[in-house]
């Protein structure tokens, strides 16, 4: 399987050489060339399996230049017993016949972008030996809370990498912080950036575009890479997760080999709906996908208008990780519905960098439409939702997964398309804890984060998660602030000064 890139006809590459580029030289995504397809009886052996028997079948059609070997090596770092508790890794819960949770949060940092940053390492490393590279991958990211945590879970004590994630001081929640400061691993550093997250994302490309930097570490044997979201190595684990829910539900008996679903999924990047859409065009019987946003709801207007305008008004919602205007990997599926012409993608992205906005013509619409439903829910929705859902099922739900149920109810009413429809839940409640807790119990929170936690545990019955919880015993590691220029300083100094 070959890999092309959205922004031109470059020659092809192999995945390996994708998922260590990240993003193409021409400053575009990387593409695989076609979609593999999983027949039913594929499908049927699916069921069959375990999740990590199910992610080397799906993940060994995209990634062909790895071996079945390299791929169950990786796939076993990633999702063991001790990094996902639950035997089926992603559980599906039916709160009614129509209605499934895809649970997504049981992973070391109870969000759903575990799925992608676990296996990513492991994918990066053999990448690096595949394309013939022999120097240490250092991954530098910038995060305003939950990304770089991921990160560093993912890639701590990874044989061949190291990792530095920069926050914004003062920019993320106690427990984002405590998150990070407390973080294990002899190749993790965690610094904090006297500034804003924009400071520290620029801090970050700078080091990436200093060129004398990168040639002195290249004779280090150090490597400069990034674990952004637009990496192919982070998109194909998530397309994985759509496969092994619908095999659970055919395992429970909750639909039939071959019935149609859909897929309501809370978006901010575009990549998790992104990954239902690859597993529904690889074959996954699936129908509407339906994309849930917050107040940010540049998607939704997207979707039934067909103008992309990023023009609008910020707002800061219950639900973070969606509060995004651009969303990045919107770029593959446009390319795609363009036919692959590189060049009509690129005249809509350049409209986008330089006006802000883009509209793309009523064919594309047309096939837009055919595929996706959109809706959004405001806060206040948000919260009623997470309090309805809780009354009426028993089942809580973080303020993502709630926008989520919010459309898809919407969605019902609206169209009264009653095929059973999974819901991706890309948090644990607890992770919200400040915004659940009113709105499911109307308790307000007090006390420290810790305090939070075992009221909503107390509120609900459920326990609160260890991963979070056990924070409060571990030592904080990391304690040094850097101003936005000294960041590449500090760098160097970890990687040259302790060798
Ligand atoms: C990142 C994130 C999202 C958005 O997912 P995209 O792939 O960026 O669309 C939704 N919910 C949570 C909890 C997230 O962390």
């Amino acid at each position: 399987m070959n890999y092309f890139s959205t922004r031109s006809g470059a020659p092809a590459v192999s995945s390996a050489q994708a998922i260590v580029a990240g993003l193409a030289p021409d400053g575009g995504l990387y593409l695989p060339e076609r979609f593999p397809q999983v027949s039913l009886q594929q499908l049927q052996a699916l069921v069959e399996m375990d999740y990590e028997g199910r992610a080397v079948e799906i993940l060994s059609l995209f990634l062909t230049d790895f071996s079945r070997q390299e791929l169950a090596d990786a796939v076993a770092a990633a999702y063991s017993r001790e990094k996902f508790a639950p035997p089926q890794v992603a559980p599906v819960v039916s709160l009614d016949d129509r209605t499934h949770v895809l649970e997504l949060f049981h992973g070391p940092t109870c969000a759903f972008k575990d799925f992608a940053l676990q296996l990513l390492p492991h994918l990066l490393t053999a990448s690096l030996r595949k394309t013939g590279c022999d120097k240490t991958a250092v991954i530098l990211v910038a995060t305003s809370g939950d990304t770089g945590k991921a990160a560093l879970e993912g890639f701590a004590d990874v044989a061949g990498t190291k990792i530095c994630v920069f926050y914004p001081d003062g920019g993320t929640s106690n427990m984002q912080r405590l998150q990070m400061t407390t973080q294990k691993g002899d190749n993790v550093d965690v610094l904090s950036v006297a500034g804003n997250f924009d400071n520290a994302q620029t801090g970050v490309k700078r080091i990436f575009t200093d060129r004398p930097l990168e040639e002195e570490l290249a004779g280090k044997g150090f490597l400069l890479s990034s674990a952004n979201s637009i990496n192919w190595g982070r998109l194909a684990p998530q397309i994985v997760y759509y496969f092994s829910a619908y095999c659970e539900l055919v395992k429970a008996g909750k639909i039939s080999l071959g019935q149609r679903i859909n897929i309501c999924v809370p978006t901010g990047n575009f990549g998790n709906i992104l990954a239902a859409y690859y597993a529904k065009h690889c074959g996954l019987p699936v129908g509407r996908l339906i994309c849930a946003s917050n107040q940010n709801n540049v998607l939704t207007d997207f979707l039934t208008t067909g103008v992309y305008d990023r023009n609008r008004a910020f707002y800061l919602t219950t639900s973070p990780s969606m509060d995004i205007l651009i969303s990045s990997n919107l770029e593959r599926l446009l390319y795609l519905l363009c036919g692959r012409d590189w060049a009509k993608l690129k005249g809509y992205m350049d409209q986008l960098s330089s006006q802000g906005r883009y509209q793309v013509d009523a064919a594309i619409l047309e096939q837009l439409q055919a595929e996706f439903a959109a809706g959004y829910a405001d806060d206040t929705t948000t919260a009623q939702t997470i309090h309805q859902v809780w009354e009426r099922n028993g089942y809580l739900c973080d303020t993502h997964t709630a926008v989520a149920m919010h459309v898809l109810e919407e969605y019902v009413k609206k169209t009264g398309d009653n095929t059973p429809a999974l819901v991706s839940s890309t948090a644990s409640p607890f992770k919200f804890a400040d915004a659940v807790l009113p709105a499911a119990f109307g308790a307000q929170a007090k006390g420290d984060d810790f305090d939070r936690l075992a009221q909503l545990a107390e509120a609900s019955g459920l326990a609160a998660p260890q991963e979070l919880m056990g924070l409060k015993s571990l030592p904080e590691r990391f304690t040094q602030v850097v101003p936005p220029d000294g960041m590449k300083q500090a760098v160097r100094a970890w990687l040259l000064e302790n060798q």
